[in-house]
């Protein structure tokens, strides 16, 4: 098949090398020059809402699928009437608006954050209670903690956010962050991966570990996953990150419809790797009965700067490491690359954990 990748960046770049026996041709659109995927498949720099693009790629392939949330939906709903595109634009307009998420998580009876919608200061300032802390989040184009504003009792509230629609999220003092990996194939087959535990730094992620502590919720939160995925009809990897609060119990807090930061240890800690998934599910292939077997694993992203040659070798000598380098260039708090550890004991994880941190550190 030929598939048309709307986003170049690391995520399109793994999922095209995921294709190990180059199943498949890709198309890459983004407007940027030498974006990550460049190098593995046929890029055209154009807008994605580009009339001759959108023309040429409802000719030239057979679906078409996102690296980036934030493609046009109008785009995308224009390509629909050729060709497949997975997900969905109805599923993109859900996920690319924060109220809307929201309210679905609300209308299928999942537990989610306390929230209001807030379209101008008035708005804000009678939202808010004395006592509590909140997060203003812009309703679009929030990622990595971007546009976003936390608000602690008594704060004096100064922000540009408010121009843009936005919600006002009660802070949650949760125990942990969790994510699950949600695959769904166009012959309607479900597979998850075990629930994932995240460290967040400065709202971005930095580590991933599977397994997590939470082995006990992944019965919960399948079933929320399997009434996302039905719900928005959904085809392709859709991720679901949660808060675990201090009695253990999930708060649905947004969702992601592409593969994520979040599974990228399953490309060697899985017998199938995320990438892999979403591919083989958008092109009609997952094998049926197929179940998830993994390794202890933990994800570390590389961050502002790559990781200096000696702590590498460091790393490799002492662990079964892997390195990924998505060849960008430096800017502060960009992702550069990421290290995966897959330890063969479970008991030996977190300790490895902390050692590695140290290195890179
Ligand atoms: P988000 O873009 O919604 O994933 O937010 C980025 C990170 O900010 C999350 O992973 C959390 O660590 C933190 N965060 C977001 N919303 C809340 C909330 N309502 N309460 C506490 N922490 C939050």
């Amino acid at each position: 098949m030929k598939i048309a990748i709307f986003g170049g960046g690391q995520l399109a770049m793994m999922m095209i090398q995921a294709d190990h026996t180059k199943h498949h041709d890709y198309v890459i659109i983004d407007p940027s020059a030498n974006p990550p995927a460049s190098r593995y498949g046929k890029h055209i720099q154009t807008e994605y809402d580009d009339d001759d693009t959108l023309k040429r790629i409802s000719d030239e392939c057979d679906l078409a699928t996102i690296d980036f949330e934030n493609v046009p939906v109008e785009a995308m709903r224009e390509l629909e009437k050729y060709i497949h595109v997975h997900p969905n634009s109805n599923a993109l307009e859900i996920c690319q608006d924060r109220l809307h998420e929201k309210n679905l998580f609300l209308d299928l009876g999942i537990r989610t954050t306390i929230f209001n919608k807030i379209d101008s200061l008035d708005n804000l300032n009678h939202s808010i209670e004395n006592h509590k802390s909140y997060i203003l989040k812009s309703r679009r184009f929030g990622y990595d903690g971007k546009n976003q504003y936390r608000i602690k009792p008594g704060d004096k509230i100064k922000t540009n956010l408010i121009s843009q629609e936005c919600i006002l999220e009660e802070l949650v003092d949760f125990e942990s962050e969790v994510s699950l990996i949600c695959v769904r194939s166009t012959k309607e087959e479900v597979l998850f991966y075990p629930l994932v535990e995240n460290k967040h730094s400065d709202g971005i992620l930095s580590i991933s570990v599977c397994p997590s502590n939470y082995t006990d919720l992944q019965s919960d939160a399948e079933k929320i996953g399997n009434k996302l995925l039905m719900s928005m009809n959904y085809v392709g990897v859709l991720v679901i990150e949660f808060f675990v609060t201090r009695d253990k119990k999930l708060i649905a807090n947004e969702m992601a419809p592409r593969v994520h930061n979040s599974g990228h240890w399953t490309i060697e800690g899985a017998n199938i790797s995320q990438f892999q998934a979403h591919i083989d599910a958008i092109s009609g292939g997952i094998e049926k009965n197929q179940i998830i077997s993994f390794k202890p694993s933990a994800m570390f992203n590389i961050l502002s700067e790559f990781v200096a040659e000696d702590k590498l070798s460091l790393l490799k000598e002492k662990y079964n490491v892997h390195i990924h380098d998505y060849h960008k260039s430096q800017r502060k708090g960009r992702k550069l690359g990421h290290i995966t550890c897959i330890c063969d004991e479970y008991n030996k994880l977190s300790e490895d954990i902390s050692t590695i941190k140290k290195i890179l550190q």
